[in-house]
């Protein structure tokens, strides 16, 4: 089966491909679509997000789409960043300014109160017809960044049963915990029952 993953990021296409080497799908980018256009994320959710970007791309190409969108929901900022975390900070926001501004908003936060979590919803159009997956990490924020590896929030967020962020822990560790890992868990689940029955 062949899938659109609704995303210009070659190396999200890539990583899926990897997981999901075990199993016969092969993703494909955006650019299996004539002038593929950017989809404005103006959704009040992390499923309306998803939903536009897998929904719009299927309408284009007419090819089962896979579409992603996360965020990080820190419970002293009754949620915030949520689903404005790439811009947290601005519209171009850097990861090191949205860094800042969340340690900046957490300064006189106690270590106790610093709980957090990242969420990540994919969707998954065919025949028309969405489904949604879902994934989430729970962890805390630490004080200062640490670490190189990873993107966005990593370096301040230390996932539960762990000492140190994400961008310390690394790949290995970040891949088998995630959200996004969940939520492609619960996906190849739902793929595998699917080809198996066909
Ligand atoms: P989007 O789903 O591409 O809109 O991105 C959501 C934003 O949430 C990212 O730009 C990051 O700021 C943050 N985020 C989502 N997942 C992760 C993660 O695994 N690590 C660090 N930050 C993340």
């Amino acid at each position: 089966m062949k899938i659109l993953l609704a995303t210009k990021n070659r190396g999200k296409i890539r990583e899926l491909n990897r997981l999901f080497a075990d199993v016969e799908i092969e993703f494909v980018g955006v650019d299996v679509v004539e002038n593929p256009p950017d989809v404005v994320e103006d959704g009040k959710t992390y499923h309306e997000n998803a939903l536009k970007k897998a929904m719009t791309y299927h309408n284009l190409s007419g090819l089962p789409t896979l579409a992603e969108d996360s965020g990080l929901e820190v419970e002293a900022l009754e949620g915030a960043p949520g689903i404005y975390s790439s811009r947290y900070a601005g519209e171009k926001a850097t990861d090191a300014e949205n860094i800042k501004k969340l340690l900046k908003a957490l300064e006189n936060v106690p270590d106790e109160h610093r709980q957090a979590r990242f969420v990540a919803v994919l969707c998954l159009v065919l025949d028309g017809k969405p489904y949604f997956f879902e994934g989430e990490v729970k962890g805390k924020i630490l004080k200062e960044p640490e670490g190189t590896s990873g993107f966005g929030y990593d370096p301040v967020f230390c996932p539960q049963g762990f000492e140190h962020s994400f961008a310390v822990l690394g790949e290995e560790v970040k891949n088998r915990i995630s959200h996004r890992a969940r939520a492609i868990e619960r996906l190849k689940e739902f793929l595998e029952k699917r080809l198996g029955k066909q």
